[in-house]
Formats: structure tokens, C-alpha cells, sequence
């Protein structure tokens, strides 16, 4: 395993270091040391000095991280746990020493164009309209629903596209693999559809962090202005397109880890959500937040990603005011919400906020 001279400096400079530990959403869950950026790195820096094999158990370890950059984030001295983790993805990759379970994953993809291995949805329409594509992305087609979401477009009289095969926008391979040749042409294959369109609308963050970031790193052409759904939706409201009426309700943002993070996008959610009502924070707001979920590791560490979600939900039900009704734009978070919710809390996606109040 060969790693850069960059993701070797960040290696060394975490492997002893302690000062992130506590914002880990894994290891608060699992509470092994293990699952902190400092002894992933530590494992990494033996390999990297070939003082130590890349075996199973460091590879494993390496995908035991969400990449949701919260210790990056609380790093006061600038390291990236993200970036070594997803370069010793590569090299696990290149290595050919890729876990069953990831293999099982890329198996999926290459069948069925999605890593769940989920037959194509049937009940997705394919709506054709303008020059503004509503991208559903992998996990919603997956695993979720978007049907409010096109019902409040179509109440503010957006003319969108919408395509029943839809290309997949590389995120997962992107997760699995990192800056893999596999995950850049599945990213040009989506790029070259996307740049039809003037605009995509991401629904979910996932699609949109790699289309702005990741496509750009990996030098792939991508003319279509992309624009998050939340960024979308608060933008009707203020063009006045979405007429909502404030309800009185209040509302607690769950922040998406890459809306907060990766894309620096904290407020239109809570522009929406002021619109509608009011807005009752939880602690670990904003870039401070705490991941709820993650679908692919769902796959392969389904009783850790419940303890995660069921975390989450303690900071909520443990806010300065107790949260009563919890709302995410993140399709991932709100799965692993939905399935672990306290029976004296509400769970809304931002869109279904949207369409009670009109
Ligand atoms: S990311 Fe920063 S705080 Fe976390 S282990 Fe590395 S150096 Fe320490
Ligand atoms: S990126 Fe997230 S999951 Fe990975 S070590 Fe950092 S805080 Fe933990």
C-alpha cells in the first residue's frame, strides 16, 4: 500500500493526537477506540512505515468511517482523516484486497447500476418538462421516497425533468473506492447526461457535494449548474413562487454532515423552516453536527448505524428546549431516523414541512 506524501504528513501528525475523539459519530456509538481518526491513523502509519501488513482487520477499520469530517471540522491544526481514509480506500482497491462486503457492493452496482441491488423503481415517473432536472440520486430511488418533494415543485409551477434512468452521480463509488479510475467514469457517464440541462436540483446532499466538488478534483467536465434542493426550495419561497403560511409549529434541524460541511450550506433549510414556523436548535448544530446515518454503511454495519441514529435522537429529545418535531434534508439521515424514532417525536423531511404549510 502506497499512500502520498500528503496523506502520509496528515497519517503522522493524527496518530497521536487525542483532541477530536468525542465528535466521532462511530466511536461514540460503538465506544472503541478503534473507530477515533487517531488510532485509524495509527494503524495506517505502521502500514505506511511497512512495519505492518494493510490486513483485513486495518482495511475493515478503514471502512468503519462515515468520511462525515466531523473530527477534520474540530481539528484546530487543519489535518484530514477524510482524505487519508478515502486514499487508503484506493489503495485497498488497487491492492486487490477490497472486504467481501464492499465487493458484494460493487457487484450490485455493475448489475443493477445502484450498490443496493435494488431492481429498478417502477413507481418513479418520468417527468419531462424544462431545462432544470430533478436528480433523485441513488439512495432516494433506493431506498426512499420523493414523491412530496415533486408534488411542491409542482405546486410552484417548476417545469422540471425528471428521467426514469436516471444516471448514478458516482457518489457511492466515489465512497467505496475513492479517486478510482471505476468511480470517475461512472462520474463522466452522469456528467455527460447532466450537462443537457441547465440546472440539477440535487434532492439529495450526496449527488450534490460530488457534482461540485468531486467532479472537479477528478477533472470531470460538468457544465450544468448544480443547486441543492434545500438551496431551491428557499429560493421559491423568497421569489414568492411557494406560498407558505407560518404554521406555528417548531421545527429542529438535523444539519446534513455534507450539506453543513462539505458544501458549507447551513441556512436555507432554516430559511424554509421559518417560513413555515419556528426554528428550535439542538446543540450540535450546523457544522457542529452529528451524522444520523449513512446508508452504505447500513449495509455492512446495520447495528452500529441504529445506535448512531439512536444518538442522534438523544441530542434532539436533550435540546436547551426539547425538540418535539426533528427535520433533515439528508435521505440517509432520515432513513436511519425513521427506523429508530421515539414514539413521542415527529420526524418531517424538509419538503413535507413545506407542503403541510401551503
Ligand atoms: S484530525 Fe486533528 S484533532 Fe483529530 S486526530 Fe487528527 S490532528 Fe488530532
Ligand atoms: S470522518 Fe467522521 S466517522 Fe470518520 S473518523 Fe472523522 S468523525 Fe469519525
Amino acid at each position: 500500500m502506497q499512500f502520498s506524501q500528503k496523506a502520509k504528513e496528515h497519517i503522522d501528525s493524527c496518530r497521536f493526537c487525542w483532541m477530536c475523539h468525542h465528535v466521532c459519530p462511530i466511536g461514540n456509538a460503538t465506544g472503541l477506540e478503534r473507530n477515533t481518526a487517531r488510532a485509524r491513523a495509527l494503524g495506517l502509519s505502521l502500514v505506511a512505515r511497512d512495519a505492518i501488513e494493510y490486513s483485513e482487520d486495518i482495511i475493515n477499520n478503514v471502512y468503519e468511517c462515515t468520511l462525515c469530517g466531523g473530527c477534520m471540522t474540530d481539528c484546530v491544526t487543519g489535518w484530514d482523516p477524510v482524505m487519508f481514509a478515502k486514499e487508503a480506500r484506493l489503495g485497498a482497491a488497487l491492492d486487490g484486497k477490497l472486504p467481501e462486503y464492499v465487493m458484494t457492493m460493487l457487484k450490485n452496482f455493475e448489475e443493477k447500476g445502484n450498490i443496493y441491488g435494488a431492481d429498478r423503481n417502477e413507481n418513479i415517473p418520468e417527468i419531462k418538462g424544462g431545462d432544470i432536472l430533478f436528480f433523485l440520486g441513488e439512495d432516494a430511488r433506493a431506498k426512499g421516497c420523493a414523491k412530496v418533494a415533486v408534488d411542491v415543485l409542482k405546486a410552484a409551477g417548476v417545469e422540471f425533468t425528471m428521467l426514469k434512468d436516471e444516471p448514478n452521480s458516482g457518489y457511492s463509488m466515489d465512497f467505496l473506492l475513492g479517486a478510482a479510475a471505476e468511480a470517475k467514469t461512472v462520474m463522466e457517464t452522469c456528467a455527460k447526461t447532466l450537462n443537457g440541462y441547465k440546472t440539477v436540483v440535487c434532492y439529495d446532499p450526496a449527488d450534490a457535494k460530488v457534482m461540485k466538488r468531486e467532479y472537479k478534483e477528478y477533472g470531470v467536465d460538468m457544465n450544468a449548474e448544480v443547486v441543492t434542493f434545500t438551496e431551491f426550495l428557499a429560493g421559491l419561497i423568497k421569489d414568492g413562487r411557494l406560498n407558505v403560511k407560518n404554521c406555528g409549529e417548531e421545527f429542529t434541524v438535523q444539519d446534513s454532515t455534507i450539506l453543513a460541511r462539505d458544501l458549507e450550506e447551513t441556512e436555507p433549510i432554516r430559511e424554509i423552516l421559518s417560513a413555515c414556523g419556528n426554528v428550535n436548535e439542538m446543540l450540535l448544530n450546523r457544522e457542529h453536527t452529528v451524522l444520523a446515518g449513512n446508508l452504505i454503511m447500513n449495509e455492512y454495519m446495520p447495528d452500529v448505524m441504529e445506535k448512531v441514529a439512536q444518538r442522534r435522537w438523544f441530542n434532539a429529545e436533550n435540546a436547551p428546549k426539547k425538540a418535539t418535531t426533528v427535520v433533515t434534508s439528508s435521505v440517509a439521515d432520515y432513513a436511519l431516523l425513521a427506523t429508530t424514532k421515539p414514539e413521542d417525536m415527529e420526524l418531517l423531511k424538509v419538503e413535507e414541512v413545506v407542503a403541510k404549510c401551503l
